[in-house]
């Protein structure tokens, strides 16, 4: 807000029109059409800024009512979000890089590494689009969030963090920080800088696996980072934030649910304010690992719950329309190819295809 003040009074208007301009913004209006702008101011905007950050171009329906987004961005790039209906509320999942470059055998989004990071403004402008598809009256649209979309949050830290800033706002849509969770692969040093934020969101690393030699088997990230310094990282975060936090671990079968792997992630997390939640692998096709079947993995979370752990296995929503982190863009990528068009945007440039190791 102060900065859209400044740039208000920077172009000749008065400051009362930042906070229209604003207003219209947060309900998920383009420039072009929130309604009382002076035609000259609105110009200007458009001058400097995207008048749509984020199209929706395709969205799938699931039965359970849960709703995928294909979003494209000013520049052709293409990204993918999640809206899934709850009793409580609706949790959106969002993106904030277009790629990844962390590396994950399991993940799509990481295929072709990164392409480019989202700005704030775009990471926040997905929840806006979807907000107002499904905001009624005084209600809003989007309850919860979780940033667990394509891309490293951790990864693009300024504008993630200005992200979670503008969309806990008050003069913004308000949702609590409590009502966010960050998913991190386990950038050590970022956790640190995150827990003094003053955001109380939801930490959540992805673990999926006890030793740093078998992690690093699925997740290159593990070669800079080790299990012990995360959860060093993540008690700093309870004792600055007071919040509890979250590991994901994906059941992959042959590499990290036997019984030896509960016994190792009970003595890891035993004690700790923390709960287990257990994914089921969603397979991509480009990659041969498998997803543990159904019976196992409710052995697996028995045999945590045994140990004392707080567990749960993640219902597995909005499967009819498929995809996980990255494989509805992947997806479309490859379809628009055979079509002979291209969708993608940009190259990555070097870096952006490098995995962090
Ligand atoms: N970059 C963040 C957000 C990733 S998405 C992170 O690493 O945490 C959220 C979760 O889904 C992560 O735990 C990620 O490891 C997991 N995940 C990604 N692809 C998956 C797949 N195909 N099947 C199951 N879990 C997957």
């Amino acid at each position: 807000m102060e900065e859209a003040e400044q740039l208000t009074l920077s172009l000749g208007e008065k400051k009362f029109r930042a906070k229209q301009l604003m207003d219209g913004l947060c309900k998920g209006k383009r420039i072009s059409l929130i309604p009382g702008l002076p035609q000259a101011f609105r110009e200007k905007l458009l001058a400097r800024f995207e008048d749509c950050p984020t199209e929706i171009i395709k969205t799938y329906y699931g039965a359970d009512g849960t709703e995928k987004y294909l979003f494209r961005l000013a520049d052709g790039n293409i990204i993918e979000g999640v809206l899934m209906k709850y009793k409580y509320g609706n949790t959106q999942c969002v993106s904030t890089q277009v790629g990844c470059r962390m590396g994950c055998k399991f993940c799509a989004s990481t295929l072709n590494g990164r392409i480019r990071d989202l700005t704030a403004g775009e990471i926040l402008s997905q929840v806006l689009t979807v907000n107002a598809l499904h905001a009624q009256g005084r209600q809003r649209g989007v309850t919860n969030i979780v940033l667990m979309g394509s891309g490293e949050p951790l990864d693009n830290y300024d504008n993630v963090v200005k992200f979670l800033r503008n969309v806990s706002a008050e003069w913004g849509i308000n949702i609590s920080a409590r009502n966010i969770s960050l998913s991190t692969c386990g950038l050590v040093d970022k956790m640190y800088a995150l827990a003094e934020e003053g955001l109380p969101v939801n930490l959540t690393v992805s673990l999926h696996n006890t030793t740093d030699a078998e992690r690093a088997r699925t997740m290159p990230v593990a070669n800079k980072y080790k299990i012990a310094d995360i959860l060093d990282a993540c008690t700093n975060y309870f004792e600055k934030t007071g919040r509890r936090y979250i590991f994901e671990y994906s059941l992959i079968e042959g590499e990290n649910c036997d019984n030896r792997h509960a016994q190792e992630l009970i003595s890891l997390l035993k004690g700790r304010p923390c709960h287990v939640n257990l994914i089921r692998l969603n397979e991509v096709k480009e990659r041969h690992l498998r997803a543990l079947g159904d019976k196992q993995a409710y052995r697996f979370l028995g045999l945590l719950e045994k140990g004392g752990l707080s567990a749960t296995l993640r219902r597995q929503i909005g499967s009819d329309i498929g995809g996980a982190c990255g494989q509805l863009r992947a997806g479309y990528l490859e379809e628009e190819r055979e079509d002979g068009h291209c969708a993608e945007g940009p190259k990555p440039d070097a870096h952006g295809q490098q995995s962090e190791t």
